[in-house]
């Protein structure tokens, strides 16, 4: 049923897709005003880096292939004075949410537009979320500047994702969008981003995961993925991504995998307390069950399905259960110790979702 009163909030961002669509690149600069460009890679998309520096020419101020996780301070400092000598006046995030943070990073101190040429399904570049490692500590927030202006989502140029990859990443988009669906702030217009994204990524995943060449699946699942990044980008998202966080911060457990272990226990736990959403989800997954939908997409794919193949400790779970507890963000179905606990047991364990 469709709510009665709601707030929406569009995030302007020109989006370009389409097979080959990276020739735009240098036109799509022009169109945000820009002349001298600082292209922004991780060592291993260097060759993608050097493409885009030479489709621009003249239009490129430099090139940058140090962008690494979680985006580290020094690095984000290094660069700022780089732009500043080049005179750059955009940048253009080429990769992952590596890259992409990065190029936040820079917009968040510098007045420059980002233009991201995502090569991942992260959804980084839809949201205004940015975050900054110093030592330790993660600093994250939200701020419009920080919000890529231009994306060009060529398919193409996620060919090369392997397959594992692009399971794993698929299905941290979908969680975005699954948490959207139940989301305090959900309206009708992100929620019908967020069920056909999940659709798009449900049917071209398997798709992907059995030819990582298959063009059409490649262009269903980034339009899934460009949808999925939108819903993360304007809702609030729940205990999924708050058990994630602490998961990946705390016990350095890597993102992806993370977010395709958890999701369907995070699902299973909510589900009584958020029906409608629940039906969304199953119905995009051609499921009967979102949460054992989720669950059999990352098994019978050769994802993983338990926090022990991935190097979490079971020595460690009382304490991420404690902390997954603490400040805990708006969820449909009130956050307790006791059932948390045993919902990172079975995620441990690599069982079956079960409500708890
Ligand atoms: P990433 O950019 O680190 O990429 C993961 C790996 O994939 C890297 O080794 C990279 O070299 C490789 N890779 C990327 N594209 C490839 C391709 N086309 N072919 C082959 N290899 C490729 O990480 P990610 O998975 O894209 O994103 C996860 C990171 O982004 C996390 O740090 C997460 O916190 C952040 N993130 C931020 C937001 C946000 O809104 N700020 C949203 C989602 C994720």
């Amino acid at each position: 049923m469709t709510p009665h009163e709601f707030v929406y909030t569009g995030r302007a961002a020109r989006v370009v897709f389409g097979s080959g669509s990276l020739a735009s690149v240098a036109s799509e600069v022009r169109s945000l005003g820009a002349r001298s460009a600082l292209v922004l890679c991780g060592k291993e998309q260097r060759a993608l880096g050097d493409t885009i520096a030479n489709q621009l020419g003249s239009l490129c101020a430099g090139l940058v292939d140090r962008a690494t996780m979680h985006v580290p301070a020094a690095l984000v400092a290094e660069v700022r004075e780089l732009a500043g000598t080049l005179r750059a006046d955009c940048v253009i995030a080429a990769g992952g949410g590596s890259a992409i943070g990065l190029a936040k990073a820079l917009a968040l101190e510098l007045p420059l537009p980002i233009l991201a040429v995502p090569t991942t399904y992260s959804g980084s570049e839809m949201t205004p979320i940015y975050g900054i490692t110093e030592g330790k500590l993660k600093r994250t927030g939200s701020d419009l500047r920080v919000l890529p202006g231009t994306v060009i989502y060529d398919p193409d140029l996620t060919e090369s994702l392997p397959a594992a990859m692009s399971l794993t990443s698929g299905i941290n988009a979908i969680a975005h969008a699954a948490e959207g669906l139940y989301a305090r702030d959900a309206n009708p217009v992100t929620s019908l981003m967020a069920q056909d994204g999940i659709a798009a990524l449900a049917r071209s995943l398997p798709a992907i995961v059995a030819h990582p060449g298959d063009k059409a699946a490649r262009a269903d699942a980034f339009y899934g993925s460009w949808l999925c990044g939108m819903v993360l980008g304007s809702v609030g998202m729940a205990l999924h991504h708050k058990l994630c966080h602490t998961l990946g911060g705390t016990f350095n457990l890597p993102h992806a995998p993370t977010h395709t272990i958890v999701l369907a226990h995070a699902l299973a736990y909510n589900a009584e307390a958020a029906p409608e959403a629940m039906k969304r989800i199953a119905q995009a997954l051609n499921h009967h069950d979102a949460a054992q939908g989720i669950y059999e997409l990352a098994r019978d794919h050769g994802a993983p399905v338990s926090l022990a193949a991935i190097g979490m400790d079971e020595a460690s779970l009382d304490l991420a259960a404690d902390l997954a507890c603490r400040n805990p963000y708006w969820n449909p179905r009130p956050i307790e110790r006791e059932p948390i606990r045993a919902l990172l047991q079975r995620a441990f364990e690599g069982a079956p979702p079960s409500p708890q």
